[in-house]
């Protein structure tokens, strides 16, 4: 993958790869250099069907398919788990190219359709083992959780993506490396990817005879409920076949209530990411015997001495079907104030991607601590932390640090003067909060 590469997607062709339709002549590749991002320039589509997925269920439900706050962490989620591939390539082709070079056993031709095809299987057979190991392994499971931490499940909820998980699924696809070329994993690894966007919606009910072999957004759904039934089901990519032959397969039956079995409560990016690492810190080091600390780490996350592997399932809570998920209760104009910073913040973001080439070390770098900075505020300021004004007038005051030193460009030099007023005015506002929340305690 390589986001220099000039092959922009057409429309038709851009439709097309959210669904895995495309054919193996447009998408095949003799180089690893040639092949397009595609997840980056997935992002308008991304963007367009979640509008859709809002105006359908408003036409069909009379309600948005989730919540702000909820939406604005998953896409928090996404856009951290993105930050690295600003630096290097991702070790899933890392590795997979090391192997390929090294111990590769027979090179199939970059261009045939056979070898398009079986890689299409390959990947997401390493998918569903990738995936089945991501929930029954703790370790694993620590970066995982993150994508089933939302309690809503809509488009945005696919995007909520863990940083941690790409330092062990690679571990899935290396058996390909042996006779895949990489220009052609490349490809696949990010429709796979793709693919699993549309899955992530209550606006699709039954899809018939595709449900037989398809991951639909029914047999999705169960994969993502806290319903005793739904724990370690349905753990397909683009295929079904594989939870049907490994024995892991469940039909939607019952309402599913979604999230964690045991909710975060939280829109921290950080907490959302981590919580579950500093869970296993602190069990591992309170667990006695080198084997039960061992087993810690690699057995299921309910596990702990003297259980089965995965735990016992009467541990998980029950559901009623009355739980309420954990909402921000931020007035109007705070949420306001945070869809506006957070859509400031994916403007630098998309065009920190796109100028990247052009962009010296030090930039890239402050520009992701800013992007960083700037989502914790945010999550701060939903969860109503009480360092949440001290937090926002430092990010406010970074932001024109930025700008005077040349690190960031609000978009047109036309523009300069209005942003510098806009945060003045936000350094102000926040900083007033500030010295009061300081002199009185917590801010509410
Ligand atoms: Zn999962
Ligand atoms: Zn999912």
């Amino acid at each position: 993958m390589n986001p220099e590469a000039q092959q922009d997607v057409s429309v038709s062709q851009g439709v097309r790869m959210m669904f895995y339709m495309m054919k193996p002549n447009e998408t095949s590749f003799q180089t690893l250099e040639e092949v397009p991002d595609y997840v980056k320039q997935a992002t308008p589509f991304f963007i367009s069907l979640m509008l859709l997925e809002l105006v359908v269920s408003w036409i069909l439900k009379g309600k948005a398919p989730g919540r702000l706050d909820d939406a604005l962490t998953s896409i928090s989620a996404g856009i951290l788990s993105r930050l690295p591939s600003l630096f290097s390539r991702s070790i899933e082709l890392t590795t997979y190219i090391y192997i390929w070079e090294n111990y590769r056993l027979i090179i199939l031709p970059w261009d045939s359709p056979w070898t398009w095809y079986l890689t299409f299987l390959g990947v997401d057979f390493g998918y569903y083992w990738f995936h089945r190991m991501a929930h029954e392994v703790n370790i694993m499971w620590a970066g995982h959780q993150t994508h089933h931490s939302s309690e809503d499940y809509n488009l945005s909820t696919a995007l909520r993506q863990s940083v941690f998980q790409i330092y062990t699924s690679w571990i899935f696809y290396s058996p390909l490396a042996l006779f895949i070329p990489p220009s052609v994993y490349a490809v696949h690894l990010q429709f796979n990817l793709l693919y699993q966007f549309w899955i992530h919606t209550e606006i699709i009910n039954n899809l018939g005879p595709l449900e037989l072999i398809l991951n639909t957004p029914s047999h999705h759904r169960v994969h993502h409920g806290r319903n005793r039934y739904c724990i370690d089901k349905n753990y397909a990519g683009v295929l079904i076949i594989w939870d049907r032959i490994f024995g892991t397969f469940e039909a939607e039956n019952e309402k599913v209530v979604y999230g964690l079995t045991h909710p975060i409560n939280t829109f921290e990016p950080f907490m959302v990411q981590c919580h579950h690492l500093v869970y296993i810190w602190t069990t591992f080091w309170a667990t006695p015997g080198f084997f039960n600390k061992f087993s810690v780490l690699f057995k299921g996350p309910g596990w702990s001495p003297g259980k089965p592997r995965l735990g016992l399932s009467e541990e998980i809570p029950e559901v009623t079907g009355k739980e309420v998920p954990f909402s921000s209760s931020v007035s109007h104009l705070l949420r306001i104030y945070a869809v506006v910073q957070f859509a400031l913040m994916l403007a630098f973001y998309e065009e920190t991607f796109a100028d990247k080439a052009a962009l010296s070390q030090v930039t890239l770098l402050l520009r992701v601590c800013f992007i960083i900075l700037t989502l914790t505020s945010i999550g701060f300021l939903l969860d109503q932390r009480p360092k949440a004004a001290v937090l926002e007038t430092f990010r406010c005051l970074v932001f024109l640090m930025l700008c005077r030193f040349g690190h960031l460009k609000p978009f047109t030099p036309s523009l300069s003067f209005a942003f510098e007023i806009f945060y003045s005015i936000c350094i102000a506002f926040w900083g007033v909060r500030s010295i009061k929340q300081l002199a009185s305690g917590p801010w509410k």
